[in-house]
This record gives structure tokens, sequence and C-alpha cells, in this order.
């Protein structure tokens, strides 16, 4: 098997694209890929300080190391989840790799900012699935961090098998007010909400596994043990297999959705704009944000709870 671009011997084969690469090129091939969908989409520019949600994966630390390379301004923000051994281990590849090359990392702590706060704890008190519980807590602090620290832009490493598997369950269940926002940019809606990015989208899991091994990255490979039951690794199975059969698929299918069927959602799915959150001041649609109702559903079970265990211990 040889190179595409230099006819050298080939390390790497993307049948999606088909082509075949050596290691430089390959590098300069993911590179490109990450560049053309910064500029096609108007992402960002070098003006522009950058904050980037890594989580320790592969695909965040894959972006960021592509954007220093490009010369981007940038800084990390890891959120420590609280999900055990897991969370400990992905919070310390987060560090090594930003610490190895000097480069900005900030660290919020669900644990500290508050009494049962860490997601294993909002998940039990609210008896909400833990990946809904995390996901309203990321939502909240990436925006909150970036608008307090005055950052322009909000980018986080989902890759194309993310969207793919995303666009599926919108589509599975018409999800039109998910269709009509789901876009590799999406513009602040507010004054408070900063620019929230995906330069990865056209990048599958796979060439981002690749450009991180040849990169050297070192990055934590086991998955959140809260997402085993997830519908989302459904979703990729199914689009694997999908994409053996017919390389390309996944490409296709989030390409053209986003040249056709999302405008076409957004046009009917107008949405007003947001209000602030009497809790916490950020945008909400609500009296309240997401975040902070279910915070008010934590302390009101735990108090609950810390009433419950003072009646069955009397003095
Ligand atoms: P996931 O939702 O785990 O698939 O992660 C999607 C993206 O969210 C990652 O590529 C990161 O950019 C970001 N992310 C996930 N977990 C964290 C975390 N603990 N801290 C900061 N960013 C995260
Ligand atoms: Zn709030």
């Amino acid at each position: 098997m040889k190179c595409t671009r230099c006819r050298g011997a080939a390390e790497v084969q993307l049948r999606a694209h088909n082509s075949a690469f050596c290691r430089p090129c390959y590098l300069l091939f993911f590179r490109r890929q990450v560049e053309r969908a910064i500029a096609s989409e108007n992402m960002f520019t070098k003006e522009e300080r950058l904050l980037i949600a890594v989580s320790g994966g592969k695909d965040s630390l894959a972006l960021w190391d592509v954007l220093v390379d490009l010369g981007y301004d940038t800084t990390g923000l890891y959120l420590g989840l609280g999900i055990g051994a897991y969370s400990s281990r992905s919070h310390d590849k987060a560090a090594a790799f930003a610490a190895a090359r000097g480069l900005a990392l900030r660290v919020v702590e669900l644990a500290e900012e508050g009494p049962g706060m860490a997601v294993p704890a909002v998940a039990g008190l609210t008896r909400r699935p833990a990946c809904s519980a995390c996901g309203t807590m990321k939502r909240h602090y990436f925006d909150q961090v970036a608008h307090d620290e005055g950052f322009d832009v909000l980018l986080t490493g989902h890759n194309l098998d993310d969207e793919a598997a995303r666009l599926m369950g919108n589509v599975l269940r018409w999800q039109r007010d998910h269709l009509a926002r789901q876009r590799p940019v999406l513009p602040p809606s507010h004054p408070k909400f900063v620019r929230k990015v995906k330069p990865l989208f056209l990048c599958s899991e796979y060439e981002t596994a690749v450009y991180a091994f040849m990169r050297g990255i070192d990055y934590i490979v086991e998955e959140c043990p809260n997402a085993a039951g997830a519908s989302q690794l459904v979703y990729k199975d199914t689009l694997n297999r999908l994409e053996a059969a017919s390389p390309g698929t996944k490409q296709a299918f989030v390409k053209e959705f986003l040249r056709t069927g999302q405008p076409a959602f957004a046009s009917t799915e107008a949405r007003e704009a947001p209000r602030e959150c009497t809790g916490c001041g950020m945008p909400s649609y609500g009296e309240l944000c997401a975040f902070c109702s279910m915070m008010r559903a934590v302390q009101a079970r735990a108090a609950s709870r810390a009433a419950a265990s003072d009646r069955a211990a009397p003095a």
C-alpha cells in the first residue's frame, strides 16, 4: 500500500477518503482537515481567545495539539466530574498534556463547588440518569467559565462519530428542536454566551485516534463507566456497520444533513432569546436554568434525607 501523497510506504488506510498515508503525510492530512473545518465554518481567528474543554480523551487532546501547532491562543478547561478513578485518571492525562507543553489549564472540581455536586451524587439525589446530570453540569460550567474569564469561543472535541450518532438519535425521534440546533458552530443567543464550536466534526474517531497515536499523545483510553448502557454507543456501533459496508456513509450523513436538512429545521424552529436565570445569572429559557433547577432538587433531597436520618436516630 502506497501513500496517496508521496508514494512512500503507507501506514494508515482511510477507506472513507479512498486514500492511504505515510506518517508525515497523515499528520499533514489531519491538520489540513481541521484547518479546513475552521475556515469553511468561520469558527474563529488567531486574534480570539479559545477555551478548549479537555476531557483527557484522544479527541480533545488531539484538537488542542493541532491548535497549538497552528498558532492559536488556547487555554484548556478540565472539569472534575467526580466519577471515581475514571475522573482522577482523566484529570492526570489532561494535566500531564498541558504541563509537558507549558499550556494553561483551568481545572474545576465539581465536588469542591458545593456539597453533593459531583456527578454520582447529583444523579443519585435527583434520580436522573448520570449522563443527563453530567451533560447539564458540563454545559453550565463550560458556559460559566467561558463567560467569567472573557473567552471568545468554547471548543469541544466532538468528532464525526459523535455527531453522526447524535444525528441518528435526533432523527429516530424526530427531535426537530435538536435538529435545528445541531451545527458545528453555535452562535451565542445571549451576550453571556460565547460561540461554541466543534472543529473535529468531520474527523472520525479512528482518524483522531491515529493522529493521537502518531503524535505520542498519552490519553485516557477507557470509556466513562456511566456510558456503558448509553444509546449513543448503540448508534455508533450501527453506524460503524453501515460504514464498513459503505465507506463514507458517516461523512455523507452529517455533511448532507448540515447542507440540506439542518437549515430546513432551523427555519421552522425559531426560539425566543433567553432571559437570565434568577439563580446564577446565566442565560435561561425559564426562571431557573437547567443547572440551577437541578441544584435546587439536589438540595431539597439532601435536606429531606438529613431530616429522615435525624428522625431515625433520636438524641
Ligand atoms: P463526551 O461528552 O464525553 O463525549 O465529550 C465530548 C467533549 O466534551 C470532549 O471532546 C471534551 O471537549 C468535552 N468534555 C467531556 N468531558 C469533559 C471534562 N470532564 N472536562 C472538560 N471537557 C470535557
Ligand atoms: Zn442558573
